[in-house]
């Protein structure tokens, strides 16, 4: 089932991880460094990066974050997966082949031409017109989480700009404008609630992340992006001091004041963003190069409306961490934490490894993630502060003092807050 959690249980010992103190030069991103540090993710080269199984369940979670809201919502999306590799003709068709700077572009057998899909426009048209012929068939909406690559010039700041990167993308099938409108408001809500789960929309009374009004290009008048604060960013945002809104800075030099309905105010603050989704109007953009028409009700054809919602996931995974960290190292929100528990057996005692041992199989058979630090060639010192680095939501200490007390240790990772409690209590307060 795909919204299932992942239950594989862990054993520090065989982890497939590294921690470090230091990280390469070109890593000025917090997200960056943590994330290396921390061993949730490895660089092939500039612009890619394994995800090793730290950074692979994170990966995951947000990955089932998205496909619940996609599925289970008024966004009401089918799932689907299309090829990375495709044929140069799409391309041409649309204009794109010589036009999209960024595509990946590789020959084949006998010197044909292919890309590697940057965006999905050019495999999702031609597939429904397979399909849509009427009214009847509309509204439709499709999505995947998928991998995409772009030919960035510069590849920077870990997971935030990348050459190979994983991306949700869905696209809707309108038969009119203002069946569009009425969607794009329902997907932008739905984004919101996306971030919430993630962590990044807000922490404490603080806002992260901003709808954005952005230019539309040619197609639209605007679109709008989602951005999430942050000193790493290369993006530019201007806040609404007034409403919240914000816009960036292509639109920013073209209006003085906000264009949020009944706002119109000019106070604005500056503030540098990441980009962790995006959602275009098309309107008639694609539907037209593939003649992409549907038959309406008195009969007429008329090209079908289209609309995109992208979010790009490790992005987005690096936006969690910028927005969660403290001079420690990460602070996971529980709903995409690699783990929901981080049991450490602070000695190698007889007695202590039995009691953490059975608190590991007590949490595993109650359906509880945990990661369990069994470690015998780690000082304690060097697994508290590494607990800390990984950053999962509840450290679980088992030791010679919390036994003397019949107890076990419980630190938040968020607020740092430590408590004596009994094992029993333990399950009651994690479920
Ligand atoms: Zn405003």
């Amino acid at each position: 089932m795909v919204f299932k959690k992942i239950y594989n249980n862990m054993l520090q010992s065989k982890l497939f991880y590294k921690t470090t103190k230091e990280t390469p030069r070109e890593a000025e991103a917090i997200s960056h460094k943590l994330l290396l540090r921390a061993g949730f993710i490895d660089q092939l080269m500039a612009g890619a990066y394994s995800f090793l199984p730290l950074g692979h369940r994170v990966i995951k979670k947000i990955e089932n974050i998205i496909r619940r809201n996609m599925i289970l919502s008024p966004v009401s999306g089918q799932e689907i997966l299309m090829p990375a590799l495709t044929p140069k003709e799409n391309w041409l068709k649309t204009g794109r082949w010589n036009n999209f700077e960024a595509l990946f572009k590789l020959k084949g057998q006998g010197d044909k031409d292919y890309a590697l899909a940057a965006t999905h426009e050019e495999v999702i048209v031609p597939l429904a017109k397979k399909i849509i012929s009427s009214y009847k068939d509309l509204p439709l909406y499709l999505f995947q989480i998928q991998t995409k690559f772009r030919n960035e010039a510069r590849a920077k700041s870990g997971l935030m700009r990348t050459r190979e990167f994983i991306m949700k993308d869905l696209y809707s099938f309108h038969v009119s404008q203002e069946d569009l409108d009425n969607y794009y408001d329902k997907v932008s809500e739905v984004y919101f609630k996306i971030f919430k789960e993630c962590g990044i929309l807000t922490k404490g009374k603080n806002r992260f992340t901003f709808k954005t009004w952005a230019s539309g290009g040619s197609f639209s008048k605007y679109s709008h992006e989602y951005q999430t604060i942050t000193e790493s960013g290369e993006d530019i945002i201007y806040i609404c001091k007034k409403c919240g809104a914000a816009i960036n800075k292509e639109i920013k030099s073209q209006m003085t004041a906000c264009p949020e309905e009944k706002c119109g105010s000019t106070d604005f603050e500056e503030k540098k963003a990441v980009e962790v989704g995006n959602i275009f109007k098309l309107g008639t953009k694609y539907s037209l190069p593939f003649d992409l028409k549907f038959r309406s009700k008195d009969g007429k054809e008329n090209p079908v409306i289209i609309g995109c919602y992208g979010i790009g996931l490790g992005r987005l995974m690096a936006a969690m961490v910028e927005v969660n960290n403290d001079d420690k190292g990460i602070i996971w929100p529980k709903e995409a934490a690699p783990f929901l528990v981080h049991l450490v057996q602070l000695e190698n005692s007889g007695k202590v490894k039995k009691a953490a041992k059975e608190i590991y199989q007590n949490l595993q058979k109650n359906n509880i993630e945990v990661l369990y630090d069994d470690r015998e060639d780690k000082s304690a010192g060097e697994k508290l502060t590494e607990a800390d680095l990984i950053g999962i939501p509840y450290r679980v200490v088992v030791s010679e003092r919390t036994l003397s007390k019949k107890s076990i240790e419980l630190k938040k990772r968020d607020s740092g807050k430590i408590n004596l409690i009994k094992e029993n209590q333990l399950l009651k307060f994690l479920n």
